[in-house]
């Protein structure tokens, strides 16, 4: 009888996941394993709301094994201690995992193919699944990697993606390897109230959802605000319940101007994997310096206090800052327009930005939120790096009747949509009424801080 193990990371799923195809091919027994590793912890990178869906996450895993003859095993410890630890109990000469995308993620893989080398166990990293296309495979001549996306979409577009691979049959699992119980919602404290479900069921149902209704429509809608037309698929793909070649696939065969721009929005997943693979201090550090001398936090704390709060008096960042809190979600042009009015307008550090996201959001992930962070800052990838969104016009294009801004703003639910975007251009008696706070800076002030910041007044 032979034993194989898959290590499951971020890629909770058990349809189109090619360690596990693998791995069934190659042994007559496995072991799906997800660990419960301090290191993550410990890292940082592991908020409560996390936390919550990836407990859905596992509970759906180990029933879709379940239901298939066989179990998840979960085990909490260092990674590379449980894995020898699981090798030694069943006799596995191979573990099966995805390629990650940080820099956290290579050197566990390095740290495990080193010891489990030792033990004489094989590691087999398997490419295209926690992206379409892996970080690496399309480069510019001369480089390791694309630092602007539009190049780097028509290289993608070109790319053959690999076959899916359908869900296992059946799954045999060794039954002398221990497992633990499953970590649960009901263990964790600090949650948003609004947050999704987890698992790869979801995941697929919602995906199913939203192409028959949302996808053809994405292209005209994925900007309306208060319209909430994007898929939500965020934290599925951060969690690896979808797959993100299994889905440009579907979007493929079912065409149109919408599946085109929702495929597109894929790619730009794919194009900060790549930076961060071949750059990975830019998870912490300027990509591009402009060298900023950023506001001390210190000195900054109440402003960096009253947009963590969502009491800026800018009405769409409050909006948005509120429902990040209350759901562990925020619409992308919302994302932007906070972390233009953070770096830019307030003058405030991406970084505490980010972690203000990171501390929240569903689908926060080190790729995508500290390379959107550097974009937002000018620090990234922007070829307009000095560009500064305006928040009453941005509210006025893409919220236009105020309905986002009611949603989250229940103070200015009641003012006229010629004031929702600037409740302080109302009569000064309307306005004494309202609990809402007056502007933290002019949008004259925070330009003229930011351009003499970079060089440019
Ligand atoms: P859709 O519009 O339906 O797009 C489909 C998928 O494409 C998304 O689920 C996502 O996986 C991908 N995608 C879309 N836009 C981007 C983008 N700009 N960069 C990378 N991938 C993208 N996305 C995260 O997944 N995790 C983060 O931590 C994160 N932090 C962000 C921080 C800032 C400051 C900004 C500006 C953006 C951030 N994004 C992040 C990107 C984007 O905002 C979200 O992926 C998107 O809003 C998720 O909603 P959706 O699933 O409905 O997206």
């Amino acid at each position: 009888m032979t034993a194989a193990i898959v290590l499951f990371t971020s890629d909770l799923r058990l349809h189109d996941h090619p360690p596990l195809s693998a791995a069934l091919r190659a042994a007559d027994e496995v072991v799906p394993l997800f660990v419960r590793d301090p290191g993550v912890h410990a890292a940082g990178f592991d908020a409560p709301n996390r936390r919550a869906f990836l407990a859905d996450c596992l509970a759906d895993l180990d029933a879709s094994l379940r239901r298939r003859g066989g179990r998840l095993v979960v085990r909490t410890g260092p990674v590379v201690r449980e894995l020898r630890a699981v090798a030694g109990e069943c006799g596995a000469t191979e573990v099966h995992m995805a390629a990650g995308g940080t820099g956290f993620a290579h050197r566990r893989e390095e740290r495990l193919r080193e010891e489990l080398g030792r033990l004489g166990v094989g590691l087999r990293v398997h490419d295209g699944v926690v992206t379409a296309v892996a970080p690496g495979t399309v480069t510019p001549a001369g480089s390791d990697h694309y630092a602007v996306f539009t190049p780097y979409f028509r290289g993608w577009s070109r790319q053959r993606l690999r076959d899916t691979c359908p869900a296992p049959r059946a799954v045999r699992v060794p039954g002398t390897v221990r497992g633990e119980p499953l970590p649960t919602r009901e263990e964790l404290t600090g949650l948003s109230p609004g947050l999704p479900a987890g698992g790869e069921t979801a995941g697929r149902e919602r995906f199913s959802r939203w192409a028959r209704t949302g996808l053809p429509r994405y292209e005209d809608r994925h900007d309306d605000m208060a319209g909430d037309a994007t898929s939500r698929l965020s934290p599925h793909l951060h969690f690896g319940t979808l797959s993100p070649v299994e889905l440009v696939r579907r979007a493929r065969e079912q065409g149109g101007p919408g599946a085109e721009a929702f495929v597109r929005q894929l790619c730009w997943r794919d194009f900060h994997h790549q930076v961060l693979a071949a750059r990975p201090e830019a998870s912490f550090q300027d990509y591009r310096t402009r060298h900023d001398h950023w506001r001390d936090e210190k000195e900054a704390a109440a402003d960096i206090a009253a947009w963590q709060a969502g009491r800026t008096g800018y009405p769409v960042v409050d909006a948005a800052m509120r429902q990040l809190r209350h759901e562990g979600w925020m619409h992308n042009r919302a994302r932007l327009l906070t972390a233009s009015f953070l770096t830019k307008t307030l003058y405030v550090d991406w970084r505490i930005g980010a972690r203000h996201f990171l501390s929240l959001l569903v689908d926060g992930d080190i790729v995508n939120n500290q390379l959107n962070w550097q974009w937002a800052a000018g620090t990234g990838t922007d070829t307009r790096p000095h560009r500064v969104l305006n928040p009453v016009l941005q509210g006025r294009r893409y919220d236009p009747d105020g309905a986002y801004v009611r949603r989250w703003v229940p103070e200015l639910r009641d003012v006229d949509d010629r004031f929702v975007h600037e409740p302080w251009r109302l009569p000064a008696d309307r306005r004494a009424l309202l609990d809402y706070p007056e502007p933290l800076i002019s949008l004259a002030d925070g330009l003229a801080r930011f351009k003499h910041a970079r060089g440019r007044d």
